[in-house]
């Protein structure tokens, strides 16, 4: 044996730790959920709540320490959000609470969390009835929530202004730490790092730059590693996942600075950064002052080598190497590819972990009894992820014999999918293949399709219609859930269904809307009712993410081409056609909605799926003209939330996903109207995109800005028709005539007054019927008014 083979295999026999970033708190069966419910109800106590608490931090340690882990995280836990932990742990809660010293901890981070009422205000600060004090008669609103980063999970934002202030203000953290510890754990605690916390947060006075906090931020930061490390800690984890974002100059050169000063109270220090990948702050990220760093070998795995080179020596390199943010079965073969030449060029420690916190996954495969056995043979959920790096770090530091039946699983698993015919439809990709070059246009430009349908539809100026749906009744939802239990058979609840349209129809003329809606009734939520009818789709049973609080979602997951075998809303839009002489709007969701709020497959450009999902959809448009319905909504909600991190990559995912959905709509003649909707109010930085989409109509989420919103689509000339919201959909303010009458007008002014709709911001399925009818019945007044002004 030649020297260098001796120290190539002495290098990869070290012992390699495995740790993860973060694990799901909800529990296996979501207990937090129902512990924090019952809790808010007032039908447990904070003790109960508390102690429930405890109890899933103990198991889920012990799943970590089962698995073999070098250490069980703590820190990740929290009971609505991290983020809202770190405000507490920080002593940065808004003054605007009113909070004085006495209320309690809880009391205080629940208020951030979810808001104060007026009533609670009032009696808090011991004020009489009647009295005026605005906050006394509007409550406190829960701090805003915003995306955790590109995920699904949504933190409470910070507020800070000039008077913000910190002081470690909590005892949270290191109490669990020795919670963890008392049970017998090696622990390393997690921080979100204070420049990531700042930039995550907002400044709340116009000209504030919170970045000017940060010199009043670190020294709190020190104290908290110092109190760690008096416990005996000795990793912390500190998340900088911002060195992945297209950074101010400002805030890159802080992070020199700052890990200085933190390094010399600190225990040792991983810095961890994940979901996108590095590149200019690469260099800079391996060089802070720190003990190691974590980096997102998923999301980034090109510069996985260039890490191995620049970080020293000395340093712990934690490679994130199994997906936290899908739920695939690692190909293990081919993460020890990628694996080995960085144990042979990193001669320090090196670690393996999920590419980021495995909250954004399902808890265990276990509880999925009801899944097709060939779909889950191809998952992990976090208990199996854990597992796989267990598998990982055996093979490199013992040889692959000693997990051959283990890798030998995965590969036999790996081959299965890959060969599989419910992955592999040969006449989806043969259907693509085949497209021809402009399926992804309509047959004329917009004029003369205006032209078209303004001959057909013959509808007045500005015409006033809504978003999908209508109020979800409990009798509605019950009748839904009656059906899927089978307690329902299908005749029966056709009946219920068409009772329901037949209602929201007659409700719709009666109100005179120009183009109606059948409501949706038959609908949980946007993604599943078409993900159910389409080929390539499973669902769990269990499968679990938090979204925020104790609200989660059970996203639907990928598996195999898309394809639509028969029509998915064909049925109900030609019933309520069939009750009215008005256009009835056809209603379906777009490709991009769909991919988005989906586990997506890895097998496959994540735009090839949205590619298949978009001719599903337009096999349905199709359908619906077909059928006589002459107007046809692709929703598209949530095209904006699959923008990539960098701004690098927003040129090319706008062009695909664009793309995509003009292959769902341009199947129609020229006077089939195709409308889309949006609601978000960031649009002018994606407005060419948005224009290029080239729908007939596009609905708006803008009264909350008071049409401000509206003069971007002015400015840049926005050449077909567009509906901005009148009225917020998100309270059950009933607002005036005169106050809708007053923001056409205003929307008239920036648009041409030809091309305006009046609608509501979004969909009305969590209303109630009266504000309802009686929003809608000023809008339509409002509209009526307008008209005769002009
Ligand atoms: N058509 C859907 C509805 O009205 C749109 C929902 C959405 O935009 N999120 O509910
Ligand atoms: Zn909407």
């Amino acid at each position: 044996m030649s020297l260098a083979a001796v120290a190539v295999t002495a290098a990869t026999r070290r012992p390699v730790p495995t740790h993860t970033l973060g694990f799901p708190r909800m529990g296996a069966q979501r207990a937090l959920k129902f512990a924090l419910e019952s809790f808010w109800r007032g039908d447990s106590t904070e003790a109960e709540l508390q102690s429930t608490a405890a109890q899933l931090r103990q198991l889920h340690w012990q799943a970590q320490a089962d698995t073999g882990l070098g250490f069980v995280t703590v820190g990740d836990f929290a009971l609505y959000d991290h983020v809202a932990n770190h405000i507490q742990l920080l002593g940065c809660e808004p003054a605007r609470f009113g909070f004085d010293g006495h209320t309690h901890e809880l009391a205080r981070y629940f208020a951030m969390a979810r808001g104060v009422s007026a009533q609670a205000v009032a009696a808090h600060e011991g004020c009489s009835a009647g009295c005026t004090t605005p906050h006394h008669t509007t409550g406190q609103p829960a701090l805003e929530m915003t995306k955790w980063f590109d995920t699904n999970y949504h933190y409470l934002v910070p507020e800070f202004s000039a008077h913000t202030q910190f002081h470690l203000a909590s005892e949270r953290l290191f109490a669990e730490v020795a919670e963890a510890q008392a049970l017998g754990h090696r622990v390393k605690a997690v921080l979100l790092g204070p420049l990531s916390f700042l930039w995550l947060g907002k400044s709340k006075a116009a000209g504030f730059d919170r970045f000017s906090l940060l010199e009043s931020l670190l020294p709190v930061y020190e104290a908290v590693l110092a109190r760690l490390k008096a416990q005996g800690v000795e990793w912390v984890q500190i998340d900088e996942p911002i060195l992945g974002l297209d950074l101010p100059d400002a805030w890159r050169h802080a992070f020199e600075p700052s890990y200085w000063q933190l390094a010399r109270s600190a225990p040792k220090l991983l810095l961890a950064t994940y979901f996108s990948p590095l590149a200019e702050n690469l260099r800079l990220a391996c060089q802070l002052p720190v003990a190691g760093l974590h980096v997102d070998a998923v999301r980034a795995p090109d510069e996985l080598v260039g890490v191995a080179d620049w970080l020293p020596s000395h340093k712990v390199l934690s490679v994130g190497i199994v997906d936290g943010r899908n739920i695939w079965r690692t190909d293990l073969d081919a993460a020890l590819q990628k694996l080995r030449p960085v144990a042979d060029k990193h001669q320090g420690e090196l670690w393996l972990a999920p590419s980021c916190s495995l909250l954004h996954v399902p808890f265990s495969l276990e509880a999925e009894t009801q899944l097709d056995a060939e779909v889950k043979s191809w998952l992990a959920f976090a208990v199996e992820k854990l597992d796989e790096l267990r598998v990982l770090a055996t093979a490199l530091s013992q040889g692959e014999a000693a997990v051959d039946d283990e890798l030998h699983a995965a590969r036999t698993a790996l081959a299965a999918r890959r060969a599989s015919p419910h992955v592999h439809r040969a006449t989806v990709a043969a259907r693509i293949a085949a497209a021809a070059p402009g399926a992804d246009q309509r047959a004329n430009a917009f004029p003369a399709r205006q032209k078209a349908q303004r001959a057909r539809l013959k509808l007045p100026l500005l015409p006033t219609t809504t978003i999908g749906s209508f109020p979800q009744t409990a009798e509605i939802r019950a009748a839904r859930a009656a059906f899927k239990r089978g307690a329902l058979d299908a005749a029966h609840y056709q009946q219920k269904m068409e009772a329901e349209i037949a209602l929201a129809v007659r409700k719709q003329e009666a109100l005179g809307l120009d183009v109606l809606v059948h409501g949706e009734a038959e609908r949980n939520d946007m993604v599943e009712y078409f993900g159910e009818q389409l080929d390539g789709f499973a669902f769990t049973a269990n499968g679990w993410v938090q979204s925020y609080g104790s609200r989660c979602v059970k996203p639907p997951i990928i598996y195999g081409d898309v394809a639509r075998p028969t029509p998915m809303t064909v049925a109900w839009t030609q019933y309520a056609q069939s009750l009215t002489a008005k256009p009835m709007k056809g209603m379906l969701t777009g490709p991009l909605t769909i991919l988005q709020w989906s586990f997506v497959r890895d097998d496959q450009p994540r735009a090839t799926t949205a590619d298949q999902i978009a001719w599903a959809i337009r096999d349905e448009v199709c359908d619906l003209e077909a059928a006589g319905i002459a107007i046809i909504q692709i929703d598209e909600p949530a095209i904006r939330e699959g923008l990539p991190l960098r701004r690098a990559g927003w040129k090319s995912y706008l062009e695909r996903a664009t793309r995509a959905f003009r292959i769902s709509a341009s199947g129609v003649r020229n006077d089939t109207q195709i409308h889309t909707h949006m609601c978000y109010s960031e649009f002018n930085d994606i407005l060419p995109a948005i224009a290029s989409m080239d729908a007939d109509v596009i609905t708006i989420e803008t009264s909350r800005s008071d049409m401000e919103l509206l003069q971007g689509f002015g400015d840049f000339r926005y050449p077909n028709e567009i509906g901005p919201g009148v009225y917020d959909i998100h309270s059950p303010r009933v607002p005036g005539v005169q106050e809708m009458a007053a923001l056409l007008e205003k929307a008239a002014e920036v648009v041409p007054v030809e091309h305006l709709w009046v609608n509501p911001d979004c969909g009305l399925k969590t209303r109630g019927w009266p504000e309802t009818e009686a929003a809608l019945r000023h809008m339509v007044q409002a509209a009526q008014e307008v008209r005769e002004r002009l």
